[in-house]
């Protein structure tokens, strides 16, 4: 879930229109759903003892394991596994099914929507559109659960509506689920949307709030939010959009002890605290996410979202280039989950967004990516898929509209 938002346009980056952005980024980061996706620890774990037993066979994603899936296989690349698809942005569509964008909403962002139960119909709803179209992970309405922004909103009780809120909200994602009429929802699972501590796209702010709260503080803080989304019916908690390693580290360390397989999924810019992008750290990043697998944190999947496409392509790519990293990655039951920002950050720029005023929906949408049936993204979620990508999505700026459009122009086989 996240937010719609973020995400930085190579221009912008390259320009340094900063100060612009943080107010946007304000704005709308917290607004979207970031989605994500992995398969359960426990299928993880089974994959790869019959990846051992079977060879090559696609065997990802545990639900699938009938022989006569084998047999489907003929037409792709053997070694290629299927591919999962998560979700879109939950916070632009809540936006325009008209979520009040009133002083809360500026204050608790995507989460306004969990605070008046009359508001609960348009997450479900929402979360449905993305059920329609094809999602088999649903990330929670609860990207914007974060210390920060509840301490300013709520400064008597900000830990108790943390909790209450992010549970409401996996209930909310549970509910839909369960009230759905496909075929598959056996197959469909619910990640628990964790968004950044202090900010989206700000590694400058996250590391001055590590600095000054301490690691106990900020753990504290996963957990709450973890513990009450796995209460709430998640079945593996999603960190995304996170600023940097240290940020990661300290999520997962919070979480690891929950019962539930962990995403780990950094913003694809890895960027430097001047928003520079640092595409070329994709190899590290991966190697923490390794380590710290091997060191028993429950992590299922390591993911890069919302950045624009052509950053997040450069991670992968980089990765691949790395002698024995994607190797290792697939060895150690990692996959890879990847859902880019459709968004133009320059048009929303250009417009003179200011947090007060609410001309959020006037945030626009890459023509280059999503125009004609999404045509320049799905070509981009091919090519992730080529990369190595075994769960693809969309973040800010990609709709349930989007993600049809992915699940019909990939050229994998489909979980
Ligand atoms: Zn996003």
């Amino acid at each position: 879930m996240n937010l719609s938002s973020t995400v930085t346009s190579i221009r912008e980056v390259i320009h340094g229109l900063f100060f612009q952005f943080l107010q946007w980024f304000h704005s709308l980061a917290a607004v979207s759903n970031h989605p994500i996706s992995s398969a359960l620890e426990q299928f993880t774990e089974k994959r790869s003892e019959k990846e051992k037993a079977y060879g090559e066979e696609d065997l990802s994603k545990g639900n699938k394991h009938d022989h006569h899936h084998h047999h489907h296989h003929h037409d792709h690349d053997c070694s290629e596994h299927a591919v999962t698809l998560l979700d879109g942005s939950m916070g632009s569509q809540l936006r325009l099914d008209g979520m009040p964008q009133d002083e809360l909403f500026r204050q608790i962002w995507s989460s306004r929507a969990i605070v008046d139960t009359s508001l609960h119909k348009l997450v479900k709803q929402a979360h449905l559109r993305y059920l329609q179209a094809g999602s088999k992970v649903l990330s929670t309405n609860s990207y914007a659960v974060q210390p920060r922004y509840y301490r300013a909103a709520y400064p008597d009780d900000w830990k108790a509506k943390m909790s209450e809120h992010a549970e409401c909200a996996a209930k909310l994602c549970r509910e839909a689920l369960t009230e759905w009429d496909g075929e598959d929802k056996k197959n469909v699972k619910v990640y628990g949307s964790i968004g950044p501590i202090c900010e989206s796209h700000r590694p400058d702010l996250t590391r001055a709030f590590l600095k000054e709260h301490g690691p106990e503080y900020i753990k504290e803080h996963y957990a709450i939010t973890g513990k009450a989304l796995v209460r709430g019916g998640a079945d593996v908690l999603l960190l995304e959009t996170l600023n940097c390693w240290e940020e990661a580290k300290l999520g997962v360390e919070a979480l690891s002890d929950l019962g539930v397989p962990l995403v780990v999924s950094f913003e694809g810019g890895l960027r430097t605290d001047s928003l520079q992008p640092q595409t070329h750290l994709a190899p590290a990043m991966a190697r923490e996410v390794l380590a710290a697998k091997k060191a028993g944190a429950p992590i299922c999947t390591l993911g890069f979202n919302c950045a624009p496409p052509e950053f997040i392509l450069q991670c992968l790519t980089n990765i691949r280039a790395t002698e024995g990293l994607s190797e290792e990655i697939k060895e150690a039951g990692i996959d890879i989950a990847v859902y880019a920002n459709c968004n133009d950050r320059e048009a929303a720029h250009s417009g003179g967004f200011k947090v007060s005023s609410d001309d959020s929906t006037k945030i626009e949408a890459r023509s280059d990516l999503v125009d004609e049936k999404y045509a320049g993204y799905v070509d981009f979620v091919n090519k992730f898929i080529e990369l190595g990508a075994t769960f693809v999505g969309g973040c800010c700026g990609c709709s349930h509209e989007g993600i049809e459009n992915i699940r019909r122009g990939l050229k994998s086989h489909l979980n």
